[in-house]
């Protein structure tokens, strides 16, 4: 993991202004947009806008706002926490649950998100991180998925949850939970519950769940002094249920919990408790007293020495 020593200098609520922006970086030669692709990805844009011919109902808002934080969950608790950081336990079928209701989100397999996103821990920034902000800030947002050189991700970084055949049936299928979704939105919202229960909702989530590897490394406060550009920023944290806290998150990966203080609005991580208190969920790993305690320290000394209000 690409991460910092303990020594910080930099406090938890220091002004955007003081942190400099990520250098600028050449993206190699063979990184190019897939043109097919990026036709249809923007195509797909389009199609919640045919809501214009059938109306927007009650049943399609509902299914939207239901789709929307299921899934959410299923990427920042799912392919996040437990796929690329093993941050907690789950038993098999619990393990395919949240693996399958990933794949709703349309953003490729669980092998294959959390393989890249291993990749991204450990080369944060640096020339082997596929989606760094140095390479662009629509790069990091959206281009590099659009680059066929990234289709595949390195299976070496993911034997673990690899050993799985029935993730990896629906890793190489992944177009079977989206599928789906749109079906059962259709049957029980009509039209109007497939354009706007499954397309703009899943348009918005791709968005959504984008900004953490594109905002949050470019805008925001830094409690700790990483070697990467990660952030703590307030409305990514609120729009991805606790994904924001990513400067947390670069400084202690193992941790189930990305709001390190109480108030760091983290809704992955309540649900998270709430489901180990039925049993579902075991282990949430901590974050330790020391690494909470490296941020305090240094916010301490900056007011002492006055440079922090
Ligand atoms: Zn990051
Ligand atoms: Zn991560």
């Amino acid at each position: 993991m690409n991460q910092s020593l303990p020594g910080l200098v930099v406090d938890a609520n220091e002004p955007v202004a003081d942190a400099p922006p990520p250098a600028a970086r050449r993206r190699r030669p063979d990184d190019r947009l897939n043109v097919v692709s990026s036709i249809s990805f923007f195509a797909l844009h389009l199609i919640p806008f045919l809501a214009i011919f059938t109306g927007v109902t009650r049943t399609a808002l509902i299914l939207a706002f239901v789709t929307f934080t299921t899934r959410m969950f299923c990427i920042t608790g799912g392919y996040h926490r437990y796929f690329a950081h093993k941050t907690y336990r789950l038993n098999r079928l619990a393990q395919f649950t949240l693996a399958f209701g990933g794949t709703m989100a349309a953003q490729k397999g669980p092998l294959w998100w959390a393989a890249h996103h291993r990749n991204h821990h450990r080369f944060a920034d640096t020339d082997r991180d596929v989606h760094s902000p140095k390479l662009g800030f629509w790069w990091s947002h959206v281009g590099w998925i659009l680059c066929d050189k990234y289709n595949q991700a390195d299976r070496s970084q993911i034997r673990d949850f690899a050993s799985y055949p029935e993730l990896r049936f629906i890793d190489r299928h992944d177009f079977i939970g989206p599928w789906t979704l749109g079906v059962i939105c259709f049957l029980i919202g009509g039209w109007s519950g497939l354009l706007i229960g499954f397309f703009a909702s899943t348009v918005l989530l791709w968005h959504v769940t984008f900004t953490v590897n594109s905002v949050a490394h470019v805008f925001g406060r830094r409690a700790y002094e990483t070697d990467d550009t990660s952030r703590n920023n307030l409305l990514v944290a609120l729009a991805t249920g606790g994904e924001g806290w990513h400067n947390n998150h670069h400084r202690y990966p193992w941790s189930a919990r990305q709001g390190f203080r109480w108030w760091q609005i983290d809704t992955t991580y309540y649900v998270l408790r709430a489901l180990s208190w039925v049993g579902i969920v075991r282990d949430l790993r901590p974050v330790p007293a020391t690494v909470i305690e490296e941020a305090r320290a240094a916010r301490a000394r900056r007011r002492a020495s006055g440079t922090s209000p």
